[in-house]
C-alpha cells in the first residue's frame, strides 16, 4: 500500500518508520527545500518515548535528550512551592525526554532515510491540494502529482490538508499569552541537570527554563531552553509563525522584580544567540478530522498549547496509532475511521486540559505560599489524571 504523508515533522516523520515497520509503502512530502534543526527545546513524555522505543530509537534519543526527573515551581523570589517528579522517577517504564525538537526531527529523519531510502522524503514538496478518486487519493505538490491509498495530513500549525477539509472551520485562537523562547549554554551548568523549572509571579509572567543536550550534560554543561510567558490582550492571534524573531529589550522588563537565588535570569536570557517570539495560539477541536482516503495528525488535527508539553507526544501517538489501523487490511477508509474514533476524543480532552491548565497556573498568583503549593498539586494531579489516565 502506498501512504502519502503531507509534513517531514515529527508526527509525519513518525507516521512514515510506523507505517513503513508494518510494510507500507511511504512518500513524505514537505514544503521546505532543506530540513535543518529549527525550534528549541520541547519534550516528550513516557507514552511516547515507549512508541519511539518499540520502533528502534531508544538509543538515539539517549544519546541526544535529557531524562527529565523533576518539575520544580518556585516563585519569584526562588522559593519551592511544589515539586513533582516525572518520567522514570515518577513510575512510567519509559522516560520523559528534553530534547531540542529540531535533534529530534533530525534524528528522525536519519532513520526514515536509513530505513526507508533516500527518496523517501522529498523536500520542496509543499503540497497544494488532492483529490480523492474510487480507488485512491491523487495529491498535488510543488515537485509533482502522486497517486496514493491514503493521504496523511501532518503538515502541521497552517495545514493545508485540514484547510481543504475544512474551509470554514477554526482559526488560531490566542492564549492571551506572549512567549519569547530561546537557548542558552550555561558552562555551569542547571540545577542538578535533570530538572524542568517552572517560576510564576504576582503578576502571572512565567519562566519555564529546563536543559535538553545530552551531549552538554557530558562535557558538565548545560543548553537550557527557556521559555517566558508574559500575559497579553487577548485580540486576534493574527500572523503566528514559529521562527519569528523577538527582541530581548521587549522581555527582560518583565523580570526586573524576580531573584530566583540559584539561577541570574538576565544573563541566561541575554545569552541566548537567537531569541524567537510566539503568541501562545490552539484551536478548538474538530468535530471530525478526515473523509475518506484522507486524514489528519499531529498539530495539523490537534494543534494546543504548550503547556502540558504534549504536542509532540500526541503527534507520536497518532502516527503509531494510525499504522496499526492501516495494518488491519480491511479498507483504507474503515482504518482512518477507527484512527480518528480512537484518536480524537483523546486529543480534544488533551486540547481542553491544556487550557484549563494554562488559565489555572495563571491563578496561582495572589494567594499565600501554603494556597499556592495546595493549588500546583492539584493543577498537576488533575493534568496527570486527565492526560496519563491515572492519578
Ligand atoms: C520550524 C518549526 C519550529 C518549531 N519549533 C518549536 C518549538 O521550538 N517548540 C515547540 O513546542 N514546538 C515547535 N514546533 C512545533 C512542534 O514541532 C509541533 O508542535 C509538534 O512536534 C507536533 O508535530 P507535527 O509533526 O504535527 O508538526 P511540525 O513538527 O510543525 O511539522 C509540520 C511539518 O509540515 C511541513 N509543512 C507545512 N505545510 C506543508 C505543506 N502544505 N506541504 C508539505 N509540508 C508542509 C512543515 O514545514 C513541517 O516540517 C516547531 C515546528 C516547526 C515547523
Amino acid at each position: 500500500m502506498d501512504i502519502v504523508v503531507a509534513g517531514g515533522g515529527i508526527g509525519g516523520l513518525t507516521t512514515a518508520l510506523a507505517l513503513h515497520a508494518r510494510g507500507m509503502r511511504v512518500t513524505v512530502l514537505e514544503a521546505v527545500g532543506q530540513i535543518k534543526p529549527l525550534g528549541v527545546g520541547i519534550n516528550v513524555q513516557p507514552g511516547a518515548i515507549a512508541e519511539l522505543t518499540a520502533l528502534g530509537l531508544g538509543d538515539a534519543l539517549n544519546a541526544t535528550g535529557i531524562r527529565t526527573r523533576e518539575h520544580l515551581y518556585l516563585d519569584q523570589a526562588g522559593a519551592t512551592l511544589w515539586t513533582e517528579a516525572r518520567g522514570l522517577d515518577a513510575g512510567h517504564e519509559h522516560p520523559q525526554y528534553s530534547i531540542h525538537r529540531g535533534e529530534l526531527q533530525l534524528l528522525l529523519l536519519d532513520a526514515v532515510r536509513e530505513r526507508l531510502g533516500p527518496d523517501a522524503v522529498r523536500t520542496g514538496a509543499r503540497v497544494r491540494s488532492f483529490e480523492q478518486t474510487d480507488d485512491g487519493v491523487r495529491v498535488v505538490s510543488d515537485v509533482g502529482e502522486f497517486e496514493a491509498a491514503a493521504l496523511v495530513g501532518a503538515d502541521g500549525l497552517h495545514s493545508a490538508v485540514r484547510a481543504r477539509l475544512h474551509p470554514h472551520q477554526a482559526r488560531l485562537s490566542a492564549a492571551g499569552t506572549h512567549m519569547w523562547r530561546g537557548l542558552t549554554e550555561m558552562p555551569q551548568g542547571f540545577l542538578d541537570g535533570r530538572t524542568m523549572m517552572l517560576a510564576n509571579d504576582e503578576q502571572t509572567t512565567r519562566l519555564v527554563a529546563y536543559p535538553i543536550s545530552a551531549r552538554h550534560a557530558e562535557q558538565g554543561t548545560a543548553l537550557v531552553n527557556w521559555v517566558c510567558l508574559v500575559p497579553a490582550e487577548v485580540g486576534p492571534a493574527g500572523d503566528v509563525d514559529w521562527e519569528r524573531p523577538g527582541r530581548i529589550d521587549d522581555v527582560l522588563p518583565y523580570y526586573g522584580h524576580w531573584d530566583l537565588g540559584v539561577l541570574d535570569i538576565r544573563a541566561m536570557l541575554a545569552g541566548s544567540r537567537e531569541i524567537l517570539y510566539y503568541p501562545m495560539v490552539d484551536r478548538d477541536p474538530l468535530a471530525t478530522w478526515g473523509k475518506g482516503r484522507v486524514t489528519l495528525l499531529g498539530d495539523a488535527a490537534h494543534l494546543m498549547y504548550p503547556i502540558g508539553a504534549n504536542g509532540a507526544s500526541q503527534a507520536i501517538v497518532d502516527a503509531v496509532t494510525l499504522a496499526a489501523e492501516l495494518d488491519k487490511g480491511d479498507g483504507v477508509a474503515a482504518a482512518l475511521a477507527r484512527y480518528e474514533a480512537v484518536r480524537r476524543p483523546v486529543t480534544t480532552e488533551v486540547v481542553l486540559a491544556n487550557r484549563k491548565m494554562h488559565n489555572d497556573q495563571r491563578h496561582v498568583a495572589g494567594r499565600s505560599a501554603g494556597d499556592k503549593a495546595a493549588v500546583l498539586r492539584a493543577i498537576t494531579s488533575a493534568y496527570r489524571a486527565t492526560v496519563e489516565n491515572r492519578p
